[in-house]
């Protein structure tokens, strides 16, 4: 018993008492706050070293809440990527709502266990209002459900393997069994091909048209001969905003061919997605309806946190199949309406990751999520016609908020590749990079909600300044570059 008590007194440390709470959360607030006010003028990547962080052990002792603030400060929330800030316009930024990291906030604090209905009727009827707006979105049926994932990566593969189960796809006939896509999918679409053994089917890379979509004449093509030679054609993958440039698969047409060869219809739509919300954008989606699966970033273009994707399935058997199973501790769940989350994905005990999104758009209304996503695409084709202007080779006219650009240079990537080390040198906006076809294209992303025209501006000065740099640099050399980087650099700066 006295070792009860005192292992009780120790333990009772892990819940501060009232007045220590608010003083940390005070504390925690007023960062935030500060943070967030000072992010305009924060730059969009900055280098350095992390160690104090290094030499920072857990030891028996806590220590006080200020001093490990400020190692976040330093350590954690200067170097790198701001990804909060609307000047990071490189990879596919996210941005990170406030209003959802109050809603983070009181998910942990209440800690409601979202997994199950039986433990949580509330939490999973968020859970499931959500997945189904999103798939009343896309123009799926009611029938359709889905999952809440971490995130596009994790909502793929619950995709992929919910088509590989239905299509009885397995180690029998998994060698005859073909999938096709584009050199343009996500990676971690091969990571997912890995996980569910489906890296051992036919993988057909289907080539691109000029604007860098699927080419559907020779999907159907290859189909045909697949079929003729005895394959098992089961899964075509689409992708509705693809990462290197925002390119959209037409959806429709490759649906006609999935309908046809009775093949499961998958569309990456991770970051593309929320667009369909954008007015005169339905268009472009058309055929994503028919699909068997979508998945979408809430953590992309819904704006909120790291840690939101979703899978969206049409035929709720296929999921549940794919992922129910049963267990004997589980019993006093099972018998209740509700989908639990639990049986739609492989997770079990998971975040509440309803409530961050849910949170935010009824407490905004869906207006200002509409407004900025339109703001975003219009932003994207203002910057893609300035960037022209000036001189600089473009890729295909933008269909989202993705514009690749680079200096025109006929041999090699030299003048970009130095580009890309003035820009992340010169850090105030952040880009990133890609290859295609050999050549090096630097990227501008537009999608956090945080970038406005004045961003886009600051964006399109930094670029012309570091390129004359780049162009003058380039001058000493007597070659056909030489010339083309004087060309360029007089066109630059008439702009
Ligand atoms: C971001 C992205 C992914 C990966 O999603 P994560 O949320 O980073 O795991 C997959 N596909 C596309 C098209 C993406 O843009």
């Amino acid at each position: 018993m006295t070792r009860i008590e005192e292992l009780e007194k120790m333990a009772r440390n892990l819940e501060p008492d009232s007045g220590q709470r608010q003083s940390i959360s005070k504390e925690a607030d007023a960062y935030v706050h500060q943070f967030l006010e000072n992010l305009p003028q924060m730059p969009g990547y900055q280098t350095g070293e992390v160690n104090r962080l290094k030499s920072v052990e857990i030891s028996e002792e806590g220590k006080p809440f200020d001093e490990l603030m400020g190692i976040l400060k330093y350590e954690v929330d200067k170097m790198g990527i701001n990804s909060a800030s609307g000047n990071h316009m490189g990879y596919i930024p996210g941005g990170g709502l406030w209003t959802s990291a109050v809603a983070d906030m009181l998910a942990a604090s209440t800690n409601r266990y979202a997994g199950i209905a039986y433990s949580s009727p509330g939490a999973v009827e968020i859970e499931n209002q959500m997945i189904r707006w999103m798939a009343s979105i896309i123009g799926y049926p009611e029938a359709a459900h889905g999952n809440l994932t971490s995130g596009g990566s994790i909502a793929n593969l619950v995709a992929i393997k919910a088509a590989r189960d239905f299509h009885q796809v397995n180690s029998d006939n998994v060698k005859k069994s073909v999938i096709y896509f584009t050199e343009q999918v996500h990676h971690c679409i091969h990571k997912a091909l890995n996980t569910t053994g489906l890296h051992e089917a036919v993988l057909r890379a289907v080539p691109l048209n000029e604007n860098y979509q699927m080419d559907v004449c020779a999907l159907k093509e290859q189909v045909q001969h697949d079929v003729e030679h005895g394959l098992n054609p089961f899964l075509v993958i689409a992708t509705a905003g693809t990462t290197d440039t925002g390119a959209v698969d037409p959806l429709d047409e490759v649906a006609n061919i999935a309908e046809a060869n009775d093949m499961w219809f998958h569309v990456d739509a991770a970051y593309g997605g929320f667009f369909i919300l954008v007015g005169d954008m339905k268009n472009k989606f058309k055929g994503i309806e028919r699909s068997h699966s979508v998945v979408m970033d809430p953590h992309k273009t819904l704006f909120v946190p790291y840690g939101s994707g979703v899978v969206l399935i049409r035929d709720r058997e296929a999921l549940l199949t794919s992922n129910a199973h049963t267990a004997a501790y589980m019993k006093d769940a099972y018998g209740l309406d509700d989908i639990d989350p639990a049986d739609a994905g492989p997770e079990l005990s998971r975040h509440f990751r309803g409530l961050r999104m849910w949170l935010p758009l009824h407490l905004h209304g869906l207006a200002p999520f509409k407004a900025a996503l339109e703001e975003k695409l219009l932003l994207c084709r203002y910057f893609y016609e300035e960037i022209g202007t000036m001189g600089f080779e473009t890729g295909a006219s933008p269909e989202l908020t993705v514009a690749i650009f680079r200096i025109p240079e006929n041999n090699g990537n030299t003048l970009n590749e130095q580009l890309v080390k003035e820009l992340h040198k010169d850090g105030r906006v952040f880009f990133s990079s890609t290859t295609i076809g050999g050549k090096l294209w630097l990227r501008c992303a537009i999608v956090s909600f945080r970038t406005h025209l004045r961003e886009i501006d600051g964006a399109l000065t930094m670029i012309r300044e570091n390129a004359l740099k780049v162009a003058t640099l380039d001058r000493s050399t007597n070659s056909d570059k030489a010339q083309s980087a004087v060309r360029f650099e007089i066109l630059i700066k008439e702009t």
